[in-house]
Order: C-alpha cells, then sequence, then structure tokens
C-alpha cells in the first residue's frame, strides 16, 4: 500500500544531473528565435519594415497588403528555422495562456502541397473560444471570439511552432483576455505621462511603462511530487507535518545551488535566451528547493508575455531534468511561499526614467511629480490595487508574516519623507524669490545625493519605493503580472491626467508660473495622501490597527477583495481611462470569483481523496497491527499484560480518535461543499466556499498531521514534507 511513496523516494535517488553545454556567449544566443529588429532588416521590404514599426511603438494600423509583405517574411524566416506550425498565442482569463496549432502545410485545389501563411492568417484566427471562461460576455451577445495580433510584442519561434502574440476579443469588441486590457492601461498612460513630462522636457512624445519581475518557484523531483495526490490536483500540499528542519537555519538562501538544478537553470537560461527573455539572476530563496530567477526589465507588455512564456518553458525544461515547478504562492504549510515581485517605472522615449532623480533641480522636480503622483493614485485606489492581486492561492500567502499584508501601504524611507515634510511646506500660490531659492538648493536639489546613500530597505511593505522604480511585492507566484499591471497604470493615468488639469489650471486662471503651479498641486497631494504612506513593520499586529484607524482596507480573502472592483468609483474609472467596459469588468469580476471557487472545490474533493483513500485506511492499518499486539501482549500475560500495553493502548484511543474527528471535519466539509455548489449567485457561492468550506481545510489538516506523527513511517502513504523538500 505505501509501496507508491517509496518507490518514488527510490526513484529520486538514481537522478542524476543532466550536462548542459554552455557553448559561445549567451549574448550570441539572445533572441535567434525572435523575429526581431535584426530578422526584420534582413526580411522585410523598406515600406514593410516602416509599416511595422510605426504599428510597434504608436499602435499605428497596418493595411492588409503590408501584413501580406510581413506574414511572408516571418513565414520565409520561420521556416528556413524548421517551424513547421503557427499558432496565435493569447492569455485567456484562465490566467495561463493558451494556443491552438495550424500548420503551414497547405494542399492546393489540383492537389499541390505547399507552405502557406498569409496576412489573413497572420492578423485574425478565430479559435474556438467556447471552453474559455468569458463571465459570461459572450452569453450576453452571443459573439464568438477572435484572436488579433499585438504587433507590440514580437512573434517568436517555440519548438517547431511560430508564436504569435495577439490579443483575444469577442465580435462586439469585448475584451476576452488580460492582454487587451493591458495595452489599453499602457496606452491610457503613456498618453497622461507624456502630457505631464512635457512640462519638463517638450521632446517627450512617448512613455512606457517598465516592469521587472521577480520569480520565485519551488522545484521538486518529479516522482515525489507525483506520489502526491494534492500536488498533482492542486498544485500544493494539503497535508504534511513539518519536518524537524524547515527553514530555521536560513541554510538554503543565497546558498549552493545544488548541481541538479544548477543544470535545469542553465538549459532554462539558455531557451530563454534563445527566446529573447533577458534572464539575468538567479539564486536559492528562503525555503529549502525554492528558487528565484529575474530577468532586466522590460516595456511592460513584453515583459509579461515573456513571464508567462517562461513559466511554460520551465514546466517543459523541469520535466526534461525530472523535476517539477511547483508555482503555487503557498505549497507548504509552515514554509515561506513564492511571490513574484513586480518593479515598476516609467520610461520616456528619450530615455529617462521618470521615477530617477537626476543631476539638475528641474529634473528632480520632475522625479518629484511621479514620484508624489503615484503615492497619490495608490492611496486613492489602494482597495483597486489589492483587487488586483486577489486569488485562492495569494489568500494562503497575503500577511502569512512572509509576505505583505492584504493592506496596502507605501514605504518611501526617512530621507524621502522629510523632502516631502518640507514641501508639505510650500508656501500657498506665488512663491517668494527666496523660496524658490532655497527649494532649489536644499530641497529639490538635494535628492540624488540622499538617495545615493539611501540604504534603509523595508521588506515587510507591499508597495516600496527602491531608488529608481516602485516594487509591488504582493503578487501571486503564479499571477499574470497583466492584472496588476493593468490596474497599477490605469490608476496612475487617471491621476496624471488629474494633476494635469490642475497644474493648468493654476497656470491659466492664477496666472503662477509652471514650477510654483507644480509645487502647490503637490504640496496638497502630499498633504491628502498622508495615510499611504507607512515605513514601520507591515507584519505586525501595531501596524493592522492603525492601518484601521487611518481607514485603509483590509481585504484578506478573494471574495472580499474582488467587491471593490465593480464599485461606482471603479466603473467610472475604467470607463473614463477607457480600460474596461463595465460589461468587461463584470466579467472579470465573475471570472476571478468562478475561479476562486473551482480552486477551492477541487481542493475540498481532493482532501476527500485524501482521508478516504489515504489517511484513514493507513491509520486504521497501523491501530490494527497495535491492537493485534496488545491481544498478543493479553495472552502471553493474562491480566500483567497493562504494564506492557499502556503506551499501545493510548496510541489505539488516540488514533480512533483522530479517526473519528477527521471523518467528521471531511463529512461536514462535504455537506458544506454541497450546500455552497446548491447557490446560483456566484458571488454568494464563492463567500460560502470562503467562510463555510474553507475552514475545515485546516481542521482536517491538524488531524493528518497529528497522524501521520503518531504513526509508523513504513506505513505512512504520502511523501513526507522532509523528502519534498530536502531530495535534490
Ligand atoms: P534588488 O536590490 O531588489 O535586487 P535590482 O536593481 O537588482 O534590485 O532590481 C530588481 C528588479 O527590478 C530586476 O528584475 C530589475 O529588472 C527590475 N528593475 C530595475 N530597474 C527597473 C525599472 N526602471 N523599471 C522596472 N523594473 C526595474
Ligand atoms: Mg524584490
Amino acid at each position: 500500500m505505501v509501496s507508491s511513496r517509496f518507490a518514488a523516494i527510490a526513484q529520486s535517488q538514481t537522478r542524476n544531473s543532466i550536462a548542459i553545454e554552455e557553448k559561445g556567449r549567451r549574448s550570441e544566443l539572445f533572441g535567434i528565435n525572435v523575429f526581431n529588429e535584426s530578422k526584420m532588416l534582413q526580411y522585410l521590404t523598406k515600406d514593410a519594415l516602416e509599416s511595422l514599426k510605426g504599428a510597434m511603438v504608436s499602435g499605428s494600423k497596418i493595411d492588409r497588403k503590408i501584413a501580406d509583405q510581413v506574414a511572408e517574411a516571418i513565414k520565409g524566416w520561420a521556416i528556413s528555422m524548421g517551424a513547421t506550425h503557427y499558432t496565435h498565442w493569447f492569455q485567456p482569463l484562465t490566467g495561463s495562456t493558451a494556443e491552438k496549432h495550424d500548420a503551414f502545410f497547405d494542399l492546393l485545389p489540383d492537389g499541390t502541397a505547399l507552405e502557406k501563411f498569409g496576412g489573413g492568417q497572420l492578423v485574425q484566427q478565430e479559435p474556438d473560444a467556447s471552453s474559455f471562461p468569458s463571465g459570461g460576455i459572450r452569453n450576453t451577445f452571443e459573439a464568438r471570439g477572435y484572436t488579433a495580433w499585438d504587433p507590440s510584442s514580437p512573434a517568436f519561434i517555440y519548438g517547431t511552432t511560430l508564436c504569435i502574440p495577439t490579443i483575444f476579443v469577442s465580435y462586439t469588441g469585448e475584451a476576452l483576455d488580460n492582454k487587451a486590457p493591458l495595452l489599453r492601461a499602457l496606452s491610457a498612460v503613456d498618453d497622461a505621462a507624456t502630457a505631464v513630462a512635457k512640462y519638463f522636457d517638450k521632446n517627450v512624445s512617448k512613455v512606457n511603462a517598465t516592469l521587472g519581475w521577480e520569480q520565485e518557484y519551488f522545484l521538486i523531483d518529479k516522482a515525489l511530487a507525483h506520489s502526491r495526490p494534492d500536488i498533482m490536483m492542486t498544485g500544493r500540499t494539503l497535508v504534511g507535518e513539518t519536518p524537524a528542519k524547515g527553514q530555521q537555519l536560513d541554510d538554503h538562501y543565497f546558498g549552493v545551488i545544488p548541481s541538479r538544478v544548477l543544470s535545469f537553470m542553465s538549459d532554462l537560461e539558455k531557451e530563454c535566451t534563445k527566446l529573447g527573455i533577458p534572464v539575468k539572476t538567479r539564486h536559492n530563496e528562503v525555503a529549502p528547493n525554492q528558487f528565484e530567477l529575474a530577468p532586466v526589465f522590460e516595456e511592460a507588455n513584453l515583459a509579461i508575455d515573456h513571464n508567462l512564456l517562461l513559466m511554460d518553458v520551465m514546466d517543459k525544461i523541469a520535466d526534461k531534468h525530472h523535476f517539477m515547478v511547483l508555482f503555487h504562492e503557498k505549497p507548504f504549510a509552515g514554509i515561506n511561499g513564492s511571490g513574484k515581485h513586480n518593479n515598476w517605472s516609467l520610461a520616456t522615449d528619450t530615455g529617462v526614467n521618470l521615477l530617477s532623480p537626476g543631476s539638475t533641480p528641474m529634473k528632480n522636480l520632475q522625479f518629484l511629480t511621479f514620484f508624489i503622483n503615484t503615492i497619490k493614485a495608490v492611496d486613492t485606489y489602494e482597495e483597486l490595487l489589492r483587487s488586483s492581486i486577489a486569488s485562492a492561492g495569494n489568500d494562503y500567502r497575503l500577511g502569512a508574516n512572509e509576505a505583505p499584508p492584504a493592506i496596502f501601504s507605501i514605504f518611501v524611507g526617512t530621507q524621502l519623507s522629510s523632502v516631502l515634510d518640507e514641501l508639505e511646506g510650500v508656501s500657498k500660490g506665488k512663491l517668494s524669490p527666496e523660496e524658490k531659492t532655497e527649494l532649489k538648493l536644499n530641497v529639490v536639489g538635494k535628492i540624488p545625493e540622499i538617495l545615493m546613500d539611501n540604504t534603509d530597505r523595508n521588506r515587510t511593505s507591499p508597495f516600496a519605493f527602491t531608488g529608481n522604480k516602485f516594487e509591488m511585492r504582493g503578487v501571486g507566484a503564479k499571477t499574470n503580472c497583466a492584472k496588476p499591471m493593468t490596474i497599477l497604470n490605469t490608476i496612475v493615468a487617471k491621476q496624471l491626467k488629474d494633476f494635469k488639469k490642475e497644474v493648468d489650471a493654476l497656470i491659466d486662471k492664477k496666472a503662477l508660473k509652471k514650477d510654483e503651479a507644480i509645487f502647490n498641486v503637490l504640496r496638497e497631494y502630499i498633504k491628502t495622501s498622508k495615510r499611504i504612506r507607512f515605513d514601520g513593520d507591515g507584519y505586525s499586529a501595531e501596524w493592522e490597527s492603525e492601518a484601521k484607524r487611518r481607514k485603509l482596507s483590509n481585504n484578506r480573502n478573494t471574495p472580499e477583495a474582488l467587491n471593490v472592483l465593480t464599485s461606482k468609483e471603479s466603473l467610472a474609472l475604467f470607463q473614463s481611462m477607457k480600460v474596461m467596459s463595465e460589461v468587461e469588468v463584470r466579467a472579470r469580476q465573475e471570472v476571478d470569483l468562478e475561479n476562486y471557487i473551482l480552486h477551492t472545490q477541487i481542493e475540498g474533493r481532493v482532501y476527500n481523496e485524501l482521508v478516504y483513500g489515504y489517511i484513514i485506511p493507513a491509520a486504521i492499518a497501523y491501530q490494527n497491527i497495535l491492537i493485534k499486539n496488545v491481544s498478543g501482549l493479553k495472552e502471553i500475560y493474562g491480566a500483567a499484560h497493562k504494564k506492557f500495553s499502556e503506551g499501545q493502548l493510548t496510541m489505539i484511543e488516540e488514533i480512533a480518535e483522530h479517526i473519528v474527528s477527521i471523518k467528521k471535519m471531511v463529512d461536514a466539509m462535504t455537506d458544506a461543499r454541497k450546500k455552497a455548489n446548491a447557490l446560483k449567485d456566484t458571488k454568494k457561492k464563492a463567500e460560502a466556499y470562503c467562510n463555510n468550506v474553507k475552514p475545515y481545510f485546516s481542521e482536517i489538516r491538524l488531524h493528518s498531521d497529528k497522524l501521520e506523527k503518531l504513526m509508523d513511517n513504513q506505513l505512512w502513504p504520502l511523501t513526507k514534507y522532509r523528502e519534498l523538500l530536502f531530495i535534490k
């Protein structure tokens, strides 16, 4: 009965690291599988190249004739690289990516075989969309979905398939994916930030949001992972007694990377490099068998495509190395979970990072403008930003003393805090020449030096300023970054738009100079957004009560967190920034709730299987051994047996009690599940799963873990934490 656990352990012991050849430089490998600029130069006519570049940079339309030329060029390149198929690669609301492959191969009516790929196939495709979640959009509009080419993210070859990044929309134009709203949010932030950046430099004509993600993950031997039904079905362990040694010795973090893992990483990095993903950093994370990978930051849309592609490549390469990658936010209880920090900034087409202080007072005023507007945006829309990282998996991690709490706050550090304090004292209206000089010399002018030695870091803050960018730390490891990035860029766009209006009004109506007007508006923002700034310990109980006093939201679970999406204010925001229509927002809320229900439901079912199929049978088997032992002792010693069987008798009783309780809990959970399933309203159903079903999980787990501790190791059927976490 227990053989599967021990067979898996035996198999995991036979693994050797696969030798990965490191020939040549990474820079020479970079992007060889991507239809990037150098290939465009080689394969495209001048007209087509210009038209495509226009579409990439400014989103201008490509006409059909040019599309045909581009398709022909991409086909030529792809076939020369050995590609046989093409696919529109898109991001349905399930959170991952989808693809449907078509062969280039085609037959003409006369039977001639050839390779075909025209502009039509490049620009648009119609996958059977009916099984992707649409949150009711398709029912409402009876519309089918189609995918449309996103020229701002280059086509690439993966295996033998040419992948064309696309958006996925219904025929009536509603976005059915995560990319379309993202592109709209990026365009909104481009418009708003460009207009504000022009106060400082007229030559700015485009602003890109930049994103550098840091992907955390666990790597578990494939045989061991497959021996656990919970890992197979839910991506995490639902039961498991904490091993004697966990992460308390801190001996894994930044430690020597095990050789099997290193060979996986090298293989992965090579593949990523070919795909144009600029991977840079790799290291061990805090928990045993936990690792991190981070690239050089890129324009946000491309960075997001690259993160999604990375997760896919990781699965495949891990399989080759006999590993399974766990992207779940909390695969193991009692041990750190995995997140995906999103480092975010804004960069102009003139090469300036708008969140980086510069060498002149004016450049620093520009920095302060974007810095303070971001703070103000997060203050106004903190709850909406929180909603963008809500998921069943992330509920296990947020606020668990290893990741930021569900309360949003911003860390700016003591030095920048004092700059903000000084700016708060700027006079209303016109500034005297003395005040201007003072501001230039001693406040704004000092910023670069200040930041140079600004070494204070706060790991407990969910939104921290780290010198030249903000770092959003609560994003889950599995999350599609498009979700938080859509919200963040939308709220910053809205804020910058409002800011511009206010500054222009002061210039026009109050005849203030530009810098005076900017100082005046920023001063008010600093005053009104104070509650969001917090430099203390975000994990502490004091912060929780302080945050409550400041009226900051603290939505601890997904159903609660998603409410705000459809508030009057949120809907108005999305509409005014042209990011999502009301139908699109409601659809996303519905899909996210549905996802939450399904994940919790699956966990509930797996608990059922674990308890009845593994835990109770094993407990009974061991109990029977004890019973047999006690009767044997009784046979030999008669009434005197008690002296020798006292321990066994207590154990028999303890096991019996755990069996009774765990069975009760699982049955009660199943009843709660049935009641929840009967609810028609998605929100009510999600709440029922959250409040009535999920609380049983930890109870069930408690009894299982107690049994695991009590039982004969040889009879315990589920691969133990020790084995999952320390076999490398
Ligand atoms: P840390 O000390 O946290 O490791 P790094 O400077 O190494 O800080 O950056 C961490 C992450 O931030 C990297 O993934 C990097 O690509 C990203 N990053 C750096 N600058 C920017 C930027 N301007 N915009 C977006 N991401 C950035
Ligand atoms: Mg980080």
